[in-house]
């Protein structure tokens, strides 16, 4: 991460407007603000987009003063406040496409994303065609007259694809097209999205901003062109969250860069140790080269995490479902960016459903970790355990 960035992080959002001389700012709850006056409402009212208390809705200083860090570490004019990240992505996109527009997404999207295109973007009207993560100076050959927002995921979802996102801007913008981007693996500050041509960084702060596993959480940082339409529209369709939320997710930033460094640090051993066992075919972690688009992260990203995926050599489910069942370390379940470990596994044929152009051309299964925060010789030792398991039953007949 850029020293700005770390220094960043500890004081953004730390005007003593917001924290009233405290280190942090008390949770202020609200639905009704009251006014002492006409005048008072009018000001409230004429100023309600820019941090002052108007209602509810639209924020207390406890969400002012997550909005305000989050901007000034993403960049941007202003920040939207989301209930989770499928909201943050979904208001997006519905605020600015409208029936008759196209979208160009991302095959390696994140699958509810991938969803919101094939059932309400679709019942509204609006195209989407899938393009391949690592389309490049082709992208131009899909833009329509129609096209309205290129949608970027990096690294993509399960196959970990890193893009040339300052090439895809590019093409983008010559022809006028919203370029989105889902950055929740780099939680915003291990790519600086805005500088590299996105005009709005969308993230489930969920994932590591928030880092504990307990709370839903939804951000987008939008350049000043398209703030006041993504913050009205998203109000429009009631878009708010609780004032706790906006408070742990503010308090998620003060330690995000040394929670991301740990992370960084055990997933970049136990991949290296993965690449070198034999039941692995190859590993898709970012900063190594076997992963696709290293090459892009080793450009623009400034540091990693604890998410990357392993893929074996063969696909064997009953030998994959005695490695996960024994895991004594890594749990599984959906999400990440917590402190605690995760292990999912993708059988190839899932692949069928979650990709239309970008087909995995592996044949094994593939295992997706999410490195915690635990010891790392414990981390290795279970996994070395569970494919010890996967070993004793593979190509085994049952009974
Ligand atoms: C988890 C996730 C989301 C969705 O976030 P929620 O807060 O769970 O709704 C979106 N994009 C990516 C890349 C994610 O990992």
């Amino acid at each position: 991460m850029s020293e700005g960035k770390k220094t960043q992080l500890v004081t953004a959002g730390r005007n003593k407007k917001w924290t009233q001389g405290a280190v942090n700012p008390p949770v202020q709850r609200a639905s009704t603000v009251v006014f002492d006056s006409v005048a008072e409402k009018q000001h409230a009212t004429i100023n309600r987009a820019n941090k002052t208390l108007f209602y509810g809705r639209r924020g207390t200083t406890t969400h002012f003063a997550f909005q305000e860090a989050m901007t000034e570490i993403e960049g941007g004019a202003g920040c939207a406040l989301y209930p989770c990240g499928a909201a943050a992505i979904s208001n997006a996109l519905l605020s600015f496409v409208q029936s008759g527009d196209h979208l160009l997404m991302v095959d390696t999207c994140y699958e509810p994303t991938r969803d919101f295109c094939n059932t309400i973007l679709k019942k509204f009207g609006v195209e989407t065609t899938y393009y391949d993560p690592m389309i490049g100076d082709d992208l131009h050959t899909l833009i329509q007259p129609n096209t309205k927002v290129l949608f970027t995921e990096s690294p993509g979802s399960i196959t970990m694809e890193v893009q040339d996102i300052p090439t895809l801007a590019r093409i983008a913008h010559e022809h006028g097209i919203i370029v989105m981007m889902d950055n929740t693996w780099a939680a915003g500050v291990n790519f600086s999205a805005l500088e590299y041509g996105v005009d709005i960084s969308i993230q489930a702060a969920t994932k590591y901003i928030v880092g504990h596993s307990d709370v839903m959480l939804g951000t987008a940082v939008a350049k000043a062109p398209f703030w006041d339409q993504l913050r009205e529209q998203s109000y429009l369709m009631g878009q708010c969250i609780s004032p706790d939320d906006a408070y742990l997710g503010l308090r998620g930033l003060r330690t995000l860069d040394v929670r991301l460094r740990q992370h960084e640090q055990n997933s970049l051993k136990i991949a290296q140790w993965l690449a070198q066992h034999p039941l692995v075919d190859h590993v898709r972690h970012p900063a190594l080269e076997s992963c696709p688009g290293h090459e892009y992260f080793q450009r623009d990203f400034t540091g990693g995490n604890g998410l990357f995926s392993v893929v074996l050599k063969t696909s064997d489910p009953r030998a994959t479902t005695a490695l996960l069942d024994g895991m004594q370390h890594f749990s599984m379940g959906y999400s990440w960016g917590g402190f605690e470990s995760l292990i999912l596994a993708n059988e190839p044929k899932s692949f069928d459903s979650l990709r239309t152009v970008a087909k995995p051309h592996f044949t094994g299964t593939l295992i997706r970790l999410h490195i915690g925060l635990e010891d790392i010789d414990d981390l290795i030792t279970d996994l070395e355990q569970g494919l010890a398991r996967y070993q004793a039953l593979l190509g085994k007949q049952e009974g």
